[in-house]
């Protein structure tokens, strides 16, 4: 990208003073970033890899372009929905979103077929034609009003983290405990007093994937967020996920600012309690009044913040509290022929082995034994999602396949670089791989003998690219326990020092870019949601 907002570190070097740095790229600090320049502060943004966006970067290769970390975001395609007025808002309204279609999510039990519908009449009534039993359908119902309950509880619960911790100390308990009762129980808990259909539990959980915790793992109250984010539906970015990064660097870039990449922070800098700068690995020291890091707790806390300042405060304890997530691979698929050629839907699928509905059983399985069954295999049909494929890409196509996979399955190449990780490393993928087309090719038979090029990315380059040392896919696990911890939260025990980014409020680019919301309104100690929010739907009323 070469715009006057993103510029690489290898060529240009820092001369000038900034307001605030940003650690990392992501949608987190890229949106406190916006709004931070909206207010007339130069930001400097610092990301590592040589590609601003964090996970809403795309990558380029033989002609093709895939999305790494969005394939569709809920909350987004009604222009007055809350989502959608904050990405206006840090975009400056250049950035648009196409509509998913009537049909999101397409899940599968084998060859057995349920619909996930926007809008949540729709989908409740194509779930009742399903599961047609009247005890399902009171099952349902109650289900559909929990998920708005804790919607509803969710609110004082993140505002809460934007308190400084004097004020929390008096209030916090109370903000937070309604949404504590349903975070501190399971799905699986929560949906088994509902009801003992386990196939019907194992359709309302398919999505389990979006938050990467099996339903005897997850927090509810993260299943209740990730369902109610896309009950009204997918919208994915027009011109591709490249445009978040791009519209969101022209609005810092307005106030005097800068994405640099290729600049890896080191340390930050502390000084008599107070962060002051950071330190770049190539030694180069930049300082500022205000830091923000969005890349990640664990980075932050246990890689960038001189030990001293670790123990004085017990950051080691405070992670000890919190689980990196599972990993995962991606395999990225380039065809040459168009989407309408070969006849790709918007919807994505969930596919699961058929008939066995107990999702923890199966990924405890596959954990177990690479070569059991996919618990969950995930396809994206990135090229029917942007409705400027065709004039960007004529006559090609692109489709994701994603699936989970631990860590542990690749450690042994972990000192390996990437390209040159050895033909062990490759052939393990190669036969990962096959089966991953096999699945493709069920569902979707006539693109058998048509894949062009496909790659497979691992929880190694998940590390290499982005940083989390697990190659962890969402940051933090989204169990009950994490959803207790009042650490993870913008302030720090360090003056000046704020944290931002899915570890503070949930995976996913909604909860990021809220992330990135929060951590101004702690630092500005104002509600920026509610204001962005009267200010958007104002200049639209206008
Ligand atoms: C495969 C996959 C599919 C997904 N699909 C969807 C989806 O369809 N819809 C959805 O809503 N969400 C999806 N997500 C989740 C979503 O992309 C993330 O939750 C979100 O983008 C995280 O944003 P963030 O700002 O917290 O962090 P990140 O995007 O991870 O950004 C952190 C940044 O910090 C940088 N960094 C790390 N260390 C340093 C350092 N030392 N110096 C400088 N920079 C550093 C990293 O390079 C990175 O750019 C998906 C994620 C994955 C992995």
């Amino acid at each position: 990208m070469s715009r006057a907002g993103i510029k690489s570190f290898k060529q240009h070097k820092i001369t000038e003073q900034y307001d605030v740095i940003c650690i990392g790229s992501g949608i987190s600090c890229m949106t406190a970033a916006a709004i931070l320049a909206r207010e007339g502060q130069k930001v400097l943004v610092l990301e590592r890899h040589y590609t601003a966006g964090g996970y809403t970067h795309v990558f380029k290769r033989k002609g093709y372009e895939w999305d790494v970390g969005i394939h569709y975001i809920g909350g987004v395609t009604h222009p007055k929905a809350m989502l959608a007025t904050m990405f206006h808002y840090i975009t400056d309204g250049q950035l648009e979103w196409a509509d998913m279609g009537e049909v999101y999510d397409r899940v599968r039990f084998g060859d057995e077929a349920f619909d996930f519908y926007k809008g949540p009449e729709n989908f409740s009534a194509k779930l009742k034609e399903y599961f047609p039993d009247s005890a399902d359908h009171n099952a349902i119902d109650q289900y559909l009003d929990l998920i708005k309950q804790v919607n509803n509880a969710s609110s004082t619960y993140f505002a809460e983290k934007a308190l400084p911790y004097s004020v929390s100390k008096m209030m916090g308990d109370q903000m937070r405990a309604p949404f504590l009762r349903f975070a501190q129980q399971t799905t699986l808990e929560v949906l088994e007093e509902l009801t003992d259909n386990r196939k019907l539990i194992a359709v309302l959980t398919a999505q389990f994937g979006d938050y990467g915790l099996s339903p005897a793992k997850s927090s509810f109250a993260m299943h209740a967020m990730l369902v109610n984010h896309y009950l009204h539906g997918g919208g994915f970015p027009v011109g591709g996920s490249a445009r978040i990064a791009e519209t969101i660097a022209d609005v810092i870039a307005d106030a005097g600012g800068l994405i640099l990449t290729n600049a890896a922070v080191d340390e930050i800098l502390v000084e008599d309690k107070h962060a002051v700068g950071v330190r770049l690995v190539d030694g180069t020291e930049l300082r500022a009044p205000l830091i923000i890091s969005g890349a990640g707790v664990f980075n932050t806390y246990e890689k960038m913040l001189p030990p001293a300042q670790r123990q004085k405060f017990q950051l080691d304890e405070q992670l000890a509290t919190v689980t990196p997530s599972v990993a995962h691979l991606n395999m990225y698929l380039g065809f040459e022929e168009s989407t309408a050629d070969l006849d790709l839907q918007k919807a994505n699928y969930w596919i699961y082995p058929e008939g066995q509905y107990d999702h923890d059983a199966n990924v405890a399985a596959f954990l177990d034994d690479p070569t059991a069954p996919f618990p969950l295999v995930y396809i994206s049909f990135p090229s029917a999602k942007d409705p400027l494929w065709q004039e960007r890409y004529p006559g090609r196509a692109t489709v994701d396949i994603i699936t989970l996979a631990p860590y542990e399955w690749f450690a042994q190449w972990e000192d390996t670089k990437w390209k040159r990780r050895g033909d062990d490393y490759e052939a393990f993928k190669a036969a990962l791989s096959q089966r991953l087309l096999e699945v493709l090719f069920h569902y979707e038979p006539q693109l058998r003998g048509k894949v062009a090029h496909y790659e497979l990315s691992t929880p190694l380059s998940t590390r290499d690219f982005v940083n989390y040392a697990k190659g962890e896919i969402y940051g933090l696990h989204h169990d009950p326990n994490r959803f207790e911890q009042t650490f993870l939260r913008p302030q720090t025990p360090i003056k000046n020092l704020y944290l931002t980014g899915q570890d503070i409020v949930t995976a996913g680019i909604g909860g990021a870019l809220m992330s990135g919301v929060l951590t101004v309104s702690a630092i500005k100690q104002e509600d920026y949601s509610g204001k962005i929010r009267r200010q958007v739907l104002a200049e639209m009323a206008a």
